[in-house]
């Protein structure tokens, strides 16, 4: 080809290795080119299984490949791939094309990186019709062109990361030999970016431990703070890989579990009482959420409900005003304020007889991993972002059945494993 710059040749026909373009064919009517290559003379045929060079040649098959629109076209190429001999396999193999995707023999790698990326901004199935391709052809391609991108990943340095668990799928998608924490992803989240920096399979011990292996020895003992939920696996981990660093409870997670014995002490009440009457239909299930919301976030209505139960039963109010009490807590500046209110926490569910409350509070209050909040202020696990982009991604898709994909998206969507990362992996 002329290297006279008179002679340029656009790239989008250039980028065949091994080949020169010999023939275009366009149809109007279908708005579809056809780019038929032909191969160089020089060209080095190497083996598509084992990478060695091939020698004589046994046959060889036509190939039709999508590749990236131009304009308002379709645009496929057309080329002969051979067979050829291999001394290592002792086999006969089809050669290998670089630039035609490994998984999709019918499509470049140009497409296929494009393909990556538009899934990037929406569903699988979208960029499918976009694009007028199958569904299970995007999928396996996207799923392709993210495990490259992670051979060639490293996770940032950290100093402080929170680890949580991810709802992934139905019980009734359990293989056998797996348990219910199988059902869940762990993953790592860099607290000061508030990206995802890692993925695992399960919420198991080994799940963690994963993640510590893969950043090696040294950046574990930069790590100082790991929030996490009450999961003893998850504290195992990090008494293993970095003794040095405190974990944290992280708050939200407190708050759930405070909820929930709150919510059993509104049942017993509701136990106790007798249903039929004016009490019983005023705190059932159905306005469980009114009890456990903050006072500051409720709605006029439900203000009201709350006034007209805290008149008629003693022992509700009580616990309303732990509840208002407790979430207090959370903005002490420093361990010995919060403990005080902890402390009058504990004496008024002891006082209305509220045993769950004091036996949840009871079992944090002599952890210093609860306390170890006042420090740090580890705030949501995941951050509220992540996890409404997790659910989302769920959503889109349906469900993820393939977990290391599912993995892998969340990798994409909420950390770095992108276009952006990898192509100017600098900002
Ligand atoms: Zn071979």
């Amino acid at each position: 080809m002329s290297q006279k710059a008179s002679n340029y040749v656009p790239y989008a026909f250039r980028c065949f290795q091994g080949f020169t373009v010999s023939d275009i064919k366009e149809f109007q009517s279908s708005r579809q080119m056809e780019i038929v290559l032909e191969k160089v003379d020089d060209k080095v045929h190497i083996c598509g299984r084992c990478s060695g060079e091939l020698s004589h040649q046994g046959g060889r098959y036509r190939v039709k490949a999508r590749h990236l629109r131009m304009f308002d076209w379709t645009v496929s190429v057309l080329f002969w791939r051979e067979k050829r001999f291999c001394p290592n396999c002792k086999k006969f193999r089809s050669e290998l094309i670089e630039w035609i995707c490994p998984t999709s023999p019918h499509m470049t790698m140009e497409l296929a990186f494009w393909i990556n990326r538009l899934s990037e901004v929406t569903s699988v199935l979208q960029v499918s019709k976009l694009e007028s391709l199958d569904k299970m052809t995007c999928y396996k391609v996207d799923k392709h062109i993210l495990m490259r991108l992670l051979q060639g990943y490293q996770p940032p340095k950290v100093t402080e990361i929170c680890v949580d668990e991810v709802y992934a799928r139905g019980p009734k998608q359990l293989k056998q030999g797996e348990t219910r924490d199988d059902l869940f992803l762990t993953v790592v989240v860099d607290i000061r970016t508030r990206r995802v920096i890692w993925v695992s399979k399960s919420r198991r011990k080994e799940g963690l431990d994963e993640f510590f292996r893969l950043i090696g020895e040294e950046a574990c003992r930069q790590i100082k703070v790991v929030g996490t939920d009450q999961h003893e696996g998850y504290a195992a981990s990090v008494s293993e890989y970095c003794p040095q660093a405190k974990v944290v409870w992280d708050r939200f997670h407190l708050v759930q579990k405070f909820n929930e014995a709150l919510n059993e002490e509104r049942k017993d009440e509701l136990e106790r009482i007798d249903p039929e009457g004016e009490m019983g239909d005023l705190i059932n299930g159905k306005y469980r959420y009114i009890y456990l919301t903050k006072a500051k976030n409720r709605r006029k209505r439900d203000r009201r409900h709350i006034e007209e139960v805290m008149r008629l039963n003693g022992k509700m109010a009580r616990l309303e005003m732990i509840k208002e009490h407790f979430h207090k807590m959370f903005d002490c500046n420093d361990k010995m304020e919060a403990q005080v209110m902890l402390c009058e926490c504990y004496e008024w569910a002891w006082q209305a007889n509220a045993s769950h409350i004091v036996k949840w509070i009871w079992s944090i209050m002599e952890d210093e991993r609860f306390w170890n909040y006042f420090e740090y202020k580890v705030t949501n696990g995941l951050a509220e972002g992540i996890n409404r982009a997790i659910k989302g991604l769920k959503w889109q898709a349906f469900g993820y059945k393939d977990m290391l994909y599912f993995s892998l998206k969340i990798l994409q969507k909420c950390g770095y494993l992108n276009h952006r990362y990898f192509l100017a992996p600098t900002n």
